[in-house]
């Protein structure tokens, strides 16, 4: 009989194995540059600046250099604030693999705010699909004025005109001014306000191009969390910040809770509602107006109030009129309610909601009080704590990168899957081939061809089996390329 140890026989498979194990070796040794075929685009961002000039706007500056794919489209992010709206600008390019652009986000096309930083990337998508979005820089545009700066949790004070504890001041009216609305109504402030204090009007109104009304003492752009106000170091100083801040600031507590425009005239009767001093005429203008039968339509002072000052002080004083009524009869908790009713529903349905009567049911009642008649008020609906709108926008910021390590580890892995089966494979092979031959010689002993072999059952068999292949590699991670 003759041998069952058959290796001196196999010569074939010795030859196999040599050049699987050299095959094995020139992929580990050889992996980027045999997997490079994939073509990986890389994008190389080599200009992001930008340059802010006042009054003209911000022109923001792009160059790059795209390898393995070519460039597609284009556009321009930027974050008004830390926390604030992101607004997205397409930007013209040529298809190729040298992106050499610019745009120019100009003073007058967007309230460009000003004091506050501009957070800008962008996302050049190439012809594959693929996204390569830049690092996130930094541009401010400002005034030409210089400027003093307060920077706290929520609130950023610029003032350019008066001293430190001026600036700690207008600070601590502010942060109080959130803290008490934060406390009685549930607004907690999620994105950073930025304040800017003009020292005269014709500074202020300079600044702001004559875009609102000349009875105006300030402005606040809730979207950008920008507020530009007058406060100037005169006898009237201590007035024009007891109520412009407040009011300025209940304007952007406002929005934050809702995150949508609200009936104009709800919207300043509920800033004036939070103003530390009021303006002690406001009484009997609503209480002629309504003996006169000459109140303003709440649906005409919807989308902004009359540029006329006498009626644009009759439009506050029945809106402030109206919101402490609601607030003072009907309750905080239900007032928050409606709030948080607005934030889903037009006005009027909100309101129905959370009173289960119409507005004007309450109109009519508010009409009553003003008079001194008696007044009935429903029970709301609604009434409870109800939670603040919370930012949790994430600010992306990837680069694309060079893709050797990942390549190369996908190599390893490969080896180590086609290594495995290599082994199996061979050895079962060279096993098979011996049980053969010992069947072969056990035939020819016994004179017996006709030859069924038991099927394999070795213990290494089983392991074999056994072993989880691993995942294969993936090129195309979130981690540096998104689609
Ligand atoms: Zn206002």
């Amino acid at each position: 009989m003759k041998s069952l140890i058959y290796p001196h026989k196999s010569y074939p498979f010795v030859f196999a194995i040599t050049i699987l194990v050299l095959y094995n070796v020139l992929i580990l040794f050889t992996a980027p540059p045999a997997l490079a075929q994939v073509k990986t685009p890389v994008v190389e961002f080599t200009d992001t600046s930008a340059q802010a000039r006042y009054k003209v706007g911000v022109k923001f500056n792009l160059k790059a250099q795209v390898s393995n794919a070519l460039s597609d489209k284009l556009e321009l992010k930027v974050r008004f604030g830390r926390q604030g709206t992101e607004r997205t600008y397409s930007v013209d390019i040529q298809t190729g693999t040298q992106v050499n652009a610019d745009y120019t986000v100009l003073h007058n096309s967007t309230n460009m705010p000003t004091g506050i930083p501009l957070l800008y990337s962008w996302d050049l998508t190439l012809d594959n699909g693929a996204h390569a979005i830049s690092n996130q820089n930094i541009v401010v545009y400002q005034d030409t004025k210089t400027w003093n700066q307060l920077e706290g949790k929520n609130v950023t004070i610029r003032w350019y005109s008066g001293d430190n504890s001026y600036g700690n001041l207008m600070y601590n009216v502010a942060t109080d001014s959130l803290a008490t609305n934060e406390k009685r109504f549930n607004m907690i402030i999620s994105d950073h306000i930025y304040i800017s204090i003009y020292a005269s009007d014709s500074d202020f109104f300079e600044a702001v191009d004559g875009r609102i009304p000349a009875w105006a003492g300030g402005v606040a752009y809730p979207e950008t969390g920008e507020v530009l106000l007058i406060a100037a170091l005169d006898s009237n100083a201590s007035q024009y910040i007891g109520y412009g801040i407040p009011h300025e600031m209940a304007h952007m507590a406002l929005y934050q809770f809702v995150r949508k425009s609200v009936p104009h005239w709800f919207d300043e009767g509920f800033a004036v509602f939070n103003q530390n001093t009021q303006n002690p005429n406001y009484l009997k203008i609503v209480k002629d107006a309504v003996q006169n039968n000459t109140l303003l339509g709440f649906d005409s002072i919807t989308h902004g109030f009359p540029v006329d000052s006498k009626l644009a002080e009759l439009a506050y004083a029945q809106s402030v009129s109206f919101i402490t009524f609601l607030i003072n009869k009907l309750g905080d908790a239900a007032f928050i309610n409606l709030l948080d009713q607005l934030r889903t529903k037009a006005f009027n349905d909100a309101f129905k909601a959370t009173y289960g009567v119409s507005f004007s049911e309450i109109e009519q009642q508010w009409h009553n009080n003003i008079i001194g008649k008696p007044i009935t008020l429903p029970t709301p609906l609604l009434s409870g704590k109800v939670s603040a709108f919370l930012s949790s926008d994430k600010i992306n910021s990837v680069t694309v990168s060079g893709l050797r390590w990942e390549m190369f580890f996908g190599g390893g892995v490969l080896t180590l899957v086609i290594l495995f089966f290599l082994i199996f494979y061979t050895t079962r092979h060279a096993r098979r081939k011996a049980d053969r031959q010992r069947a072969l010689e056990s035939a020819k002993d016994n004179n017996f061809f006709d030859i069924t072999l038991p099927p394999f059952q070795s213990k290494y068999y089983r392991q074999i089996r056994s072993v989880k292949s691993p995942p294969p590699p993936e090129y195309y991670s979130d981690d540096y390329l998104t689609h």
